[in-house]
């Protein structure tokens, strides 16, 4: 792996010999096959012995949207070398999810990885990530059981840390990116990195969103377009409710009354609209310091999420 560069191949190495035609034959690859998609464990660490430093991980699920792309461009800029990961976790969908659903179209998505310029494509079977015999599972106690770890069941965030840890030593990565979008997930792994002292750092994106507000997600593909409208009621209920927080609200309840109302007015009925710690996601009563706002809906046959902070105007 050569990071910035194209691939691990030096073409300088390779003398313009017309009579075989190695120079041409090695630039064809060279463009064409960038990222280079490996699926076992052990091509990514050959792969990645010599690729210069920092590494960049990003973890997907695929179905690659304008989000996915922010943390590529972000780790493009940050990092010499980025891997990303294209994994359906199967360990992370609860009872009844959209497991089997959910879109994948890995040409689709090795398309966009490698327009921005992903070097290495990680998109191994469950059975690599899950061998026979598979017992260990990564529990982050706390932060775990609130809000989404309630509605999917704590086990949805000991199927995502576990993933996490293993992607995290296979790739032994310098930093990992992930989105704001998913604030409980971010806060599960930051803690997850620094209670087994993981030598990489997490780095925390903002949520991208399209024009009206609607936090991209690959779970929208899922909205009718009767639906499409209504989801935007997530996002603009959020607004609604960090907008009289900045206006002076105190009370924590008295905000989220505000929020439903906006959520009521696009026909969404709430899993949860809680205020809560951005660090702790205990719930907050009075606001005086900036709370998460989140929020989880069905709409339709999806399941959306978002979230943003609010912080208390004077
Ligand atoms: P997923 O493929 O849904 O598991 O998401 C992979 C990463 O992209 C996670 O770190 C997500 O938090 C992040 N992500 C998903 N949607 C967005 C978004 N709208 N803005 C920023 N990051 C996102």
């Amino acid at each position: 792996m050569s990071g910035r560069h194209h691939s691990g191949t030096d073409l300088s190495q390779c003398k313009p010999d017309v009579a075989t035609g190695i120079r041409r034959m090695e630039l064809d690859r060279v463009m064409t096959e960038r990222p280079t998609i490996v699926r076992t464990i052990a091509a990514v660490r050959e792969a990645l012995r010599d690729a210069p430093r920092p590494i960049g991980l990003v973890p997907t699920m695929g179905a690659l949207h304008e989000g996915h792309l922010a943390l590529l461009a972000r780790a493009r800029a940050d990092c010499a070398t980025v891997v990303m990961s294209l994994f359906v976790n199967p360990t992370q969908f609860t009872g009844g999810e959209d497991l089997a659903a959910y879109p994948r179209d890995e040409a689709r998505d090795a398309a966009l990885a490698r327009d921005a310029g992903v070097d290495l494509l990680f998109a191994p079977s469950s059975e690599e990530m899950y061998p026979e015999g598979f017992a260990t599972t990564i529990v982050v106690g706390g932060l775990s059981e609130p809000l989404e770890g309630a509605w999917r069941g704590p086990q949805h965030f000991h199927g995502v840390a576990t993933v996490v840890a293993k992607l995290l030593n296979i790739v032994g990565a310098q930093v990992a990116y992930f989105g704001q979008k998913d604030a409980q997930q971010a806060l599960v792994i930051r803690r997850l990195v620094r209670d087994l002292d993981i030598p990489t750092t997490i780095e925390v994106c903002p949520t991208v969103r399209e024009r009206d507000g609607l936090a991209r997600s690959s779970r929208n593909a899922y909205l009718s377009d009767a639906e499409r409208r209504r989801a935007v009621g997530l996002s603009s209920a959020l607004r609604s409710a960090a907008s009289a927080i900045a206006a002076g609200e105190r009370d924590s309840a008295t905000a989220a009354a505000t929020a439903c109302r906006e959520l009521a007015r696009h026909e969404i009925e709430p899993e949860y609209l809680a205020l809560v710690d951005p660090e702790t996601l205990v719930p907050v009563a009075h606001l005086d310091a900036p709370v998460l706002i989140a929020v989880a809906a069905r709409v339709g046959r999806a399941r959306l999420i978002d979230n943003l902070i609010a912080t208390p105007g004077e």
